[in-house]
């Protein structure tokens, strides 16, 4: 098999050949179809995130076909399509696990972080942390990861009309679509000087577009931030109204600077949102075919993984970037 490894925090990734691995009990191994990149996936290699496994594959937006199973593993499964989430493994006896909170579980395993993913041609997963998918792999990818822990943000968001997305990327222009199709109102605010991404984001039905140091027209019911930067979390919190939340949706972010109390005060709500569950999985897939949300992909070879990388630091990416062995 072919991957694309980081074998030193900070370096390119470098393509090695390896002996195809064997599922273990529990395991499946697929071969990728394709695999979109993440801003995670950055976070990873720019060593903002702690102990990663080194050598590495990253990569957990996987979409392949099963093609070995281990045991204890339906073999009826071989053959089938089935997407593989950040979400690796989770130890089911801690404290969140029983919790119903499996996301925070204190042990668990994250694919292309703590295990190998999907930048490569095959991959080893856990079989019950794999969804069974049909559809075009490459428009699929997105969804495993942007599309849910999107919408896992957009649940912990709540009910509100007016919805706003602070860094339009590839979770925001998955979780417009579905917000639009729930009739709420989505407020997108992008770079200062990124035009193409406000022109992206009214084009997928976004009801305003602005940069993100103006405030929205009206006040917001909730806001999301996808972008990783701490200066959003003031300037979000000003968007909403009293009684209003913002969500945290990324995994890493610059500081948050000091502010005002009164920023927060008037019971504005400041949360995070880390991992996500199966559950979210189960609901999401459903909703992301009921909703028709349609990915927009930029393909590379995965080969080039390294400039898909670069693309998506310097943000030159409206919608996923996906990499097909
Ligand atoms: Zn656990
Ligand atoms: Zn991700």
């Amino acid at each position: 098999m072919r991957a694309m490894v980081l074998e030193k925090i900070g370096e390119p990734l470098r393509a090695v050949e390896r002996p195809l691995p064997e599922p273990l009990a529990g395991e499946i191994r697929l071969r990728v179809e394709a695999c979109a990149v993440c801003r995670t996936d950055l976070h990873v290699v720019d060593g903002d995130l702690p102990r990663p496994k080194l050598p590495l594959v990253p990569g957990h937006e996987i979409v392949g076909i099963i093609e070995a199973v281990g045991s204890g593993v339906d073999p009826a499964r071989i053959g089938r399509r089935a997407g593989v989430p950040w979400l690796g493994h989770t130890c089911q006896h801690c404290f969140y696990c029983r919790s119903n909170a499996e996301n925070l579980c204190d042990n668990p395993l994250f694919t292309g972080y703590t295990r190998d993913g999907g930048f490569a041609t095959d991959v080893i997963a856990d079989a019950d942390y794999a969804f069974d998918l049909d559809g075009d792999p490459v428009s699929l990818a997105p969804l495993l990861c942007a599309g849910l822990i999107g919408w896992r943000s957009l649940k912990r968001a709540g009910d509100g009309k007016r919805i706003g997305i602070y860094g339009f990327g590839a979770a925001a222009h998955i979780i417009a679509q579905i917000c639009v199709w729930q009739g709420r109102q989505v407020y997108a605010f992008t770079r200062p000087d990124d035009a193409a991404a406000r022109r992206f984001a009214l084009d997928l039905g976004a009801a305003w577009a602005g940069g993100s140091d103006e405030p929205p027209p009206e006040p917001l019911d909730a806001a999301i931030i996808f972008a990783p930067v701490g200066n959003l979390v003031p300037a979000a919190l000003k968007a909403v109204r009293k009684g209003g939340r913002v969500v945290c949706g990324g995994i890493h972010m610059s500081d948050i600077p000091a502010m005002p109390y009164a920023v927060l005060w008037g019971e504005r709500e400041l949360v995070s949102v880390a991992n996500l569950t199966r559950r979210d999985g189960r609901e999401f897939f459903a909703i992301a075919a009921e909703a028709g949300v349609k990915t927009h992909t930029i393909v590379y070879p995965l080969g080039e993984a390294n400039r898909a990388l670069a693309d998506l630091r310097a943000g030159r990416l409206n919608g996923a970037a996906v990499l097909v062995p």
